[in-house]
């Protein structure tokens, strides 16, 4: 009789547990139903993309029933995101699919030359994506046939290609005399003394700018004399009909020697000036020097003719301007700033900053106006002007 007493207590307390953990997994299964109604938005915006959702709907709702424990939860979680990301995947496969084209709001269409105001790429479609057709030098003239503001469609035989409008100049008003100058004022405030490569591949380093020297008289930095000469040259070889881009235009910047070759390398440039004053432990030592590559320059000998050619008139022209002593062509391979060029390079040493005289007559308005026209005549004599 006891027996059977347990037995029935037994049976139910074993029901009542039954009923109380039915009870917990409904609660549980009410609240993933709500966990998963707030994530709703997310979930129709999945489906939207799906042929047919209804499918997808009547599947998840069977997985709902199915749902017993986090772990399922979890499963679901990152089901879901792996549809979302699959559909950001497709979403950005159809952009990319779709052709760029030139914006109807703002194209006007009208046939007109043009020409290129440095090297730019021709492209297959207005966009920075897409494909390269070919890179043209800068003065590369084009029949433009629209322009959007942004981008412009130029023809290149019976075929339509783009060009960023940036980059492009009415033929009809090109006023220069066709030579690009760049001119580097040497050095800046504060030096650089990180190292980098002195040319392409190179294994030997220097540093990326070095501090420069200064007046022994004037106290005047170099890199305040070379800005002060180097946009004197500016305004004279614009007045000349020059298209001058300048490296820097301040002292607070921090551009490295290769970082200023390819200034001039990057605007394609017909000749690129280095503006540099020096400085000697005798301070008797005085006049100008200009510096140009050998003809053995591992990085760009092959432009050595036209380095020497460009250094030999410079130098001319500022010793006639000014009267200075001429030193010489300092033909060497040690310049990081020559050595990364892709186009025509010197270096002008205008004078010596630890001889007094040379020091003052530097610093002097009316002989940085010498300077500037001796070295626009140079640039005068090398294009054969
Ligand atoms: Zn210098």
């Amino acid at each position: 009789m006891k027996k059977y007493l347990i037995a029935i207590l037994l049976l139910l307390f074993v029901l009542t547990l039954g009923g109380c953990a039915a009870e917990e997994s409904g609660g549980t299964q009410q609240g993933q139903r709500t966990a998963d109604n707030s994530g709703n938005e997310e979930q129709e915006s999945v489906q939207e993309s799906k042929e047919d959702p209804t499918v997808d709907v009547s599947k998840e709702e069977q997985e709902d029933l199915q749902k017993e424990d986090e772990t399922s939860k979890e499963q679901e979680k990152s089901k879901k995101n792996k549809k979302k990301s699959e559909k950001e995947k497709k979403d950005s496969a159809q952009k990319k699919a779709a052709k760029p084209a030139l914006n109807p709001d703002t194209v006007v269409y009208a046939e007109e030359e043009v020409v290129t105001t440095a090297t730019v790429n021709v492209r297959k479609a207005p966009s920075t994506d897409s494909e390269v057709y070919q890179a043209v030098p800068r003065r590369s003239s084009f029949t433009r046939t629209a322009d959007d503001g942004t981008w412009s469609a130029v023809k290149v035989g019976d075929q339509e290609y783009f060009i960023a409008s940036e980059y492009l100049q009415l033929a009809s008003e090109v006023t220069d005399n066709g030579h690009l100058v760049v001119i580097d004022a040497g050095h800046q405030a504060q030096g650089n003394s990180e190292q980098e490569p002195i040319g392409p591949g190179a294994s030997e380093t220097k540093a990326k700018v070095a501090s420069g020297t200064s007046g022994c008289v004037t106290g005047l930095n170099e890199y305040e004399l070379t800005l002060q000469v180097s946009l004197k040259l500016q305004a004279e070889l614009e007045a000349r009909g020059y298209q001058v881009i300048m490296v820097r235009t301040s002292h607070d910047v921090n551009i490295s020697n290769s970082e200023r070759a390819a200034v001039a390398n990057n605007a394609g440039a017909d000749a690129f000036i280095r503006v540099h004053a020096n400085g000697a432990d005798d301070s008797s030592e005085h006049g100008i020097l200009t510096i140009c590559p050998t003809s053995a320059n591992p990085y760009m000998g092959n432009l050595y003719n036209e380095c020497r050619s460009l250094s030999e008139c410079v130098l001319d022209g500022a010793v006639n301007a000014t009267g200075a002593n001429k030193k010489y062509i300092w033909e060497t391979d040690s310049m990081s700033g020559i050595n990364w060029c892709t186009v025509p390079v010197t270096i002008v040493e205008m004078g010596f900053m630890t001889n007094p005289t040379e020091d003052q007559n530097m610093a002097d308005g009316g002989y940085q106006q010498q300077l500037a026209q001796g070295m626009a005549d140079g640039l005068d004599a090398y294009f054969g002007d």
